[in-house]
């Protein structure tokens, strides 16, 4: 018979938060698949459970997501866990999943933990619809184009991102985005857990002085910056889009929207822009 791949949510922090479920199938399973091995163990040993543990991460989910198949095809049981929270969402989780499923494999969750949701439920913000974004492409245009796509989201935006990396994506929100109303969740379930609120403007003043994990979540609605843009000058337009790095053919089709006019017509007023 063949194994069954457990999907267990571990704390985000607080290592209180652990079901007596996810405690019990972490004790039942023949091996436990973690991303950081060492980080695990001391989940792993404050629970007092010794077993085989496995390195599964963003690097090699490859190869061992064939090793753990294989194991589960002979009848093994697998647990998978990540650094923190809900393995599968934002985490290479979500290959192993997918080729435990070609494999007609079981897979079951063990819920707990889950990063955004608790974020969520504290912002203060619309929770009846919301979306998750994860992390922000790094890639200049491919970033690019994903905040295009949030300028027209009108529900609650929820990213996460790198302790190191939120200065830069708050700046890259006031951007692209305008001074929306942002909740920074920091730091959930520790000592120093807090709910930061306010325009992005003062929040990235206040940034020189706010560490740790956090998550971003932006108000819903729609989006200042295509109502500042619509309110100034053609020329004007042209150079904001132009320093946000758009290239000329989306400035036109941008202005040309903003404007309700033809794209021509805008096409032959900047004929000799580069
Ligand atoms: N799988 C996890 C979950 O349950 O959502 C998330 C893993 S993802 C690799 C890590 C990101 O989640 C961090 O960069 C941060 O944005 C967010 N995060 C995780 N733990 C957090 C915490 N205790 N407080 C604030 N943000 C946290």
């Amino acid at each position: 018979m063949k194994g069954v791949l457990y999907l267990v949510a571990t704390p985000i922090g607080n290592l209180e938060d652990i079901t007596l479920r996810a405690i019990r199938i972490l004790k039942e399973v023949d091996l436990i698949a973690a991303e950081d091995t060492r980080h695990s163990l001391k989940l792993l040993n404050h629970l007092e459970i010794s077993k085989p543990l496995f390195s599964y991460h963003r690097h090699n989910e490859e190869l061992k997501s064939r090793v753990l198949i294989d194991k589960l095809l002979d009848g093994e049981n697998v647990a998978l866990i990540t650094d923190a929270g809900t393995p599968a969402i934002s985490d290479p989780g979500e290959f192993i999943v997918k080729k435990a499923i070609e494999n007609n494999i079981n897979v079951i969750p063990i819920p707990g933990c889950c990063a955004l949701i608790n974020a969520l439920i504290c912002s203060g913000f619309d929770t009846k619809e919301f979306v998750f974004y994860g992390f922000l492409p790094l890639n200049k245009k491919l970033r690019l184009s994903k905040f295009e796509e949030l300028k027209r989201e009108q529900k609650t935006i929820i990213l996460y991102e790198a302790p190191h990396k939120i200065v830069a994506t708050l700046n890259d929100i006031y951007k692209n985005l305008g001074d929306v109303n942002i909740v920074l969740a920091r730091e959930l379930t520790k000592i120093h857990e807090s709910f930061i609120r306010g325009k992005v403007s003062e929040l990235i003043t206040m940034m020189e002085n706010i560490k740790g994990e956090m998550i971003i979540l932006i108000e819903s609605g729609k989006k200042e910056t295509e109502d500042i843009k619509e309110n100034l000058s053609i020329e004007d337009q042209y150079e904001l889009y132009q320093k946000e790095g758009l290239s000329k053919n989306e400035i036109i089709k941008k202005i040309a929207k903003n404007n309700n006019v033809k794209k021509n017509e805008i096409y032959m007023k900047f004929l000799d822009k580069e």
